[in-house]
This record gives structure tokens, C-alpha cells and sequence, in this order.
């Protein structure tokens, strides 16, 4: 195997004193947790970067593809190692480096070089230019170009010596876990999946709560929502899901609610029940995948219906999204194909052919006073009998 480590690029913008160092800590307990498994390796931190070494065999292909979950990661460079620095030896390993990674010789080039090991015979100018002439010896096709090259060479010299030059681009963001934590309200669609995503892409964990309504949906529905929340656990880390059975909320709010107001005092209940779980484990914030005007419950009036029984604040990464946005997100992460699958979700089994779209808070209020005798005990019930899984 060729490349032995990674050079693992971040952004550091707005990055000063601790929180530069809680972001390092974090990216590089990300990059770990992301690799288990893989192989024996180390994460180590220098100079304002971070290296993975391995030190046993891997599959380089599964190892990018982990890495390139990893928020805050901004760039992965793939390291070819020289144990040997003496010159002869160096220059071998660097043309033999570009051989096997550039089949076509035709390219431009520039080399730049470190030199953390001060006592190397060369300074950084002296090995850059030597091994530029070297590269130039070995590749007649070859070319130096200073200001624009195709291929920028770089060479640190330290114990060993790193030769890099590929570059892949990683996802951006900020680590997970640098950021606090956040109750997702997660469904089986397409929007909230990808709400999540983008929440944890910001360095926020991610708690989640899903409601289903026994026997109305089915064990399949459900599994799918755990899918789900596995697909984004793969970028925000193990999730834990809260599985609250909604039925006898449903239920009572069919029984006694105006039929057309029935979408938004269940997601009222909805938020209240999840915000109290958001609390009590820790949460600063709710999240959900609303986008305004997408259904008759996320017009801006309904939106203000559902966000005025909640106290803590709401965050809805896709509300300026068309949906198309949304399914192109929902794509590059892979939760699509699990999304579409086609099985009910509580909010459309008890939906009205009507529903409300301009809804008065006062009056949704004043419906809700029908279910005054039974709710409190209703949603104890529902927070009491939750299931919780860890999703990862
Ligand atoms: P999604 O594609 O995320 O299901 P949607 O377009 O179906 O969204 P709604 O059903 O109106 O929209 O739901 C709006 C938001 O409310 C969802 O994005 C989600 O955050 C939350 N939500 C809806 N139904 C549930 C549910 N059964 N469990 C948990 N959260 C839900
Ligand atoms: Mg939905």
C-alpha cells in the first residue's frame, strides 16, 4: 500500500485561542470515532494540523469515504512516507511517488518544502529547487510552473518525511460536538433527515424524537425512521432516538378538535412533547425539516401556530429550501432511497381533506380546550412509555 497517512485540512477562520484547541480536540476525536475499525492508527496533532498514520494495513477507499464524513474536515491529503531522508533515497521516493500517481507525465509542477528537523543538511529553498531539478531529470515532459502548476508538490521533512500532493475535498462544517446539542424531530420523510444533516454539519449532536401511532402505522414505518436516523448518525455520530407512541394523542385531538385544525395542534403537541424530552436530556435547541409554505401546516401562519407552544428555539435548516434543494441535499447523503419508501406516517393518516392554512393562534387555543379532562395525563403517558435506541 502506497500512502501510509493522511494530512487532514481544516478551516481556521474565527478559530482563536480555546476555541481553536476545543475545535482541534474535537475534529480529532471525530476523525477516530469515524475510523474505528478500520485499522491500527493514530491521530496526532502539530503545527495547526492534524495526521492520521496507520500503522497496519486498510482499505484506502472505505477510509476516505469515512473521512469524508467528518465535519470540519476541509481537505484530506493522502501521505506517502520516506523513513530514509538521505538525499539519494528521498529523490527516489518522490519520483517513484509521482509515477504511480501521475501516469501522464505531461504536467506542470512546483514543490514546496518544510523542514521541521533543523539539523537537515538542506534548507526548505535548497530542497525544493534541487528536487525540482531532479523531477525535471527524471520527466523531461515535465514542467515547473511557480505561479499556476497543476501538481504542487509538498515535502515536510521531519523524523520521517511526508510527500503529498493529491488533494480531496472533505465535507466543511464544524466538528461535531463543538456546537451543544439539539433535539431533531425526525419523521420519515425526505426533509427532516436532511434538517438534521445540516444542524450537525454546524458541530451540533444530535438527539431526535420521532412519533408514531400504533396500529395506524406499522412497524415498518417505524424501522424506516431508525434507518434514518442511522443514515445520519454515519456524519453527526450515534443519535439517540426517542420513540414516542402518539396514538391515544392522535385519538383524543380526532375526537375532540375541529377536523381542519387537526395538522397543527398534533404538531403543536408534537413540539411540546419533544421540547420536554430536549430539556430534560440536555438540548438547547429543536429542529425540524419545515419549509415555509410547503403543506397547509407550514404556511407562516401555521408556522407561528406550531413555534408559540414552544419556549426553547426552533432551528429549520431547509425553510428557505424548494423541495427540489432538499432532495438534492437528501441525495448527496444517501437517505433518499429510504425516505421514498412508502409507508404512512402518522401526520397524514388522521389528516383533513381541509385543513386549516391560515390558522388563529387564539382559536387553535380555544380548540384545544376541549382536551383539557384527558391531555396532561395523555402526554405523561406518551413521555413515560417512550422506547429509546441508540442509533449509530
Ligand atoms: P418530512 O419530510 O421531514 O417528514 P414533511 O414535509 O412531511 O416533512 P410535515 O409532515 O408537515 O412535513 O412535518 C414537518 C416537520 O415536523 C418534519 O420535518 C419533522 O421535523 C416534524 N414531524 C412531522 N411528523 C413527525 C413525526 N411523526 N415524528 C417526528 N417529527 C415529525
Ligand atoms: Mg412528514
Amino acid at each position: 500500500m502506497m500512502f501510509k497517512a493522511f494530512l487532514i485540512k481544516y478551516g481556521e477562520i474565527g478559530l482563536k485561542g480555546k476555541n481553536r484547541y476545543l475545535f482541534e480536540d474535537a475534529l480529532m476525536r471525530q476523525i477516530r470515532f469515524a475510523l474505528n475499525g478500520t485499522g491500527e492508527f493514530e491521530v496526532s496533532k502539530e503545527q495547526g494540523r492534524i495526521f492520521v498514520d496507520f500503522t497496519s494495513d486498510y482499505d484506502y477507499d472505505e477510509v476516505l469515504e469515512r473521512l469524508g464524513r467528518v465535519f470540519g474536515i476541509v481537505a484530506i491529503c493522502p501521505v506517502v512516507h520516506c523513513d530514509d531522508n538521505r538525499w539519494e533515497n528521498l529523490t527516489k521516493v518522490v519520483g517513484d511517488y509521482m509515477d504511480a500517481v501521475y501516469p501522464d507525465k505531461a504536467f506542470t509542477f512546483k514543490v514546496e518544502s518544510r523542514r521541521a528537523d533543523k539539523n537537515y543538511p538542506k534548507k526548505s529553498m535548497e530542497i525544493s529547487a534541487d528536487m525540482g531539478e531532479y523531477l525535471l531529470d527524471r520527466f523531461p515532459q515535465a514542467k515547473v510552473d511557480v505561479h499556476n502548476p497543476q501538481i504542487l508538490l509538498n515535502i515536510e521533512i521531519r523524523q520521517k518525511t511526508y510527500i503529498y500532493s493529491l488533494s480531496i475535498p472533505g465535507p466543511g462544517g464544524m466538528p461535531v460536538g463543538t456546537n451543544g446539542k439539539a433535539m431533531l424531530l425526525l419523521s420519515g420523510g425526505i426533509d427532516s433527515p436532511v434538517a438534521g444533516y445540516m444542524i450537525a454539519k454546524r458541530g451540533v449532536r444530535i438527539d431526535a424524537t420521532y412519533f408514531h401511532a400504533p396500529p395506524y402505522t406499522s412497524e415498518r414505518a417505524k424501522e424506516k425512521v431508525i434507518d434514518l436516523a442511522k443514515i445520519v448518525a454515519r456524519y453527526a455520530g450515534p443519535i439517540k432516538l426517542n420513540i414516542v407512541n402518539f396514538t391515544d394523542i392522535q385519538m383524543a385531538i380526532y375526537e375532540k378538535c375541529p377536523h381542519d385544525e387537526l395538522t397543527i395542534i398534533m404538531r403543536r403537541y408534537m413540539m411540546k412533547i419533544a421540547e420536554y424530552i430536549a430539556k430534560k436530556d440536555g438540548c438547547l435547541g429543536l429542529v425540524t425539516g419545515e419549509s415555509i409554505g410547503q403543506v397547509a401546516s407550514q404556511t407562516m401562519q401555521s408556522l407561528a401556530a406550531t413555534n408559540a407552544v414552544c419556549t426553547m428555539p426552533v432551528y429549520r435548516p431547509v425553510i428557505g429550501f424548494d423541495k427540489n434543494d432538499i432532495v438534492e441535499v437528501s441525495q448527496k447523503i444517501g437517505a433518499f432511497e429510504t425516505s421514498i419508501l412508502p409507508y404512512e406516517d402518522c401526520c397524514t393518516i388522521f389528516v383533513a381533506k381541509h385543513p386549516v392554512t391560515k390558522p388563529n393562534i387564539r382559536a387553535i387555543e380555544r380548540s384545544e380546550f376541549h382536551l383539557a379532562d384527558v391531555i396532561d395525563e395523555l402526554v405523561e403517558t406518551a413521555i413515560t412509555t417512550r422506547e429509546v435506541l441508540i442509533c449509530e
